[in-house]
């Protein structure tokens, strides 16, 4: 079952240029009502339940059917993501509440330096190759017209003759 916005959690993230939800779903599915500011999935049927735009959304407002492997039919699973752990709230249907914790990361967020020790980035407008250090043109073919003469037009090729 796709996504679905609970309004009364939705704030619109707070009138953003782009919300949460819109910029993390990879099938562009979330879009704002800007009247209203709550968001909602276009195109339901189109939803990969990916759960990418439950987890980051800040109100905790997206559900989505649990996979049945976790939580069975009828049941409702809602994250909450710090820069740390992420908590899954499993919500059963006879009413009874679990919660799991997980960290989602090994490092101090900020800590990774992606480009250290990485070599300078080269300079896109340059017509250069990375190995390349001048631009080598073949000048003696420069501006010259060359034409396949009449002569060189019929002349017949024979069976394994190569000439320059
Ligand atoms: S990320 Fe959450 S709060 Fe923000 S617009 Fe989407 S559903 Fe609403
Ligand atoms: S679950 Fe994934 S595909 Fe579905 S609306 Fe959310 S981000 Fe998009």
């Amino acid at each position: 079952m796709p996504t679905f916005v609970n309004p009364e959690k939705c704030d619109g993230c707070k009138g953003g240029e782009k919300t949460a939800c819109m910029y993390i779903c990879p099938n562009d599915l979330m879009i704002l009502d800007p009247e209203a500011m709550k968001a909602y999935n276009q195109e339901p049927e189109a939803c990969w339940e990916c759960y990418s735009c439950v987890k980051i959304c800040p109100q905790g407002a997206i559900e989505a059917r649990p996979y049945a492997d976790f939580a069975p039919m009828g049941g409702t699973s809602i994250p909450m993501r710090s820069a740390e752990d992420i908590m899954w709230t499993i919500k059963f249907r006879n009413g009874s509440v679990k919660r799991f914790k997980f960290p989602i990361r090994t490092t101090p967020e900020g800590s990774i330096k992606p480009f250290e020790g990485k070599p300078e980035p080269g300079d896109l407008e340059s017509e250069l190759l990375f190995t390349e250090t001048e631009l080598v043109t073949p000048k003696e073919v420069l501006n010259k017209k060359i034409e396949v003469s009449d002569a060189d037009a019929s002349r017949v090729w024979k069976e394994g003759e190569f000439e320059g």
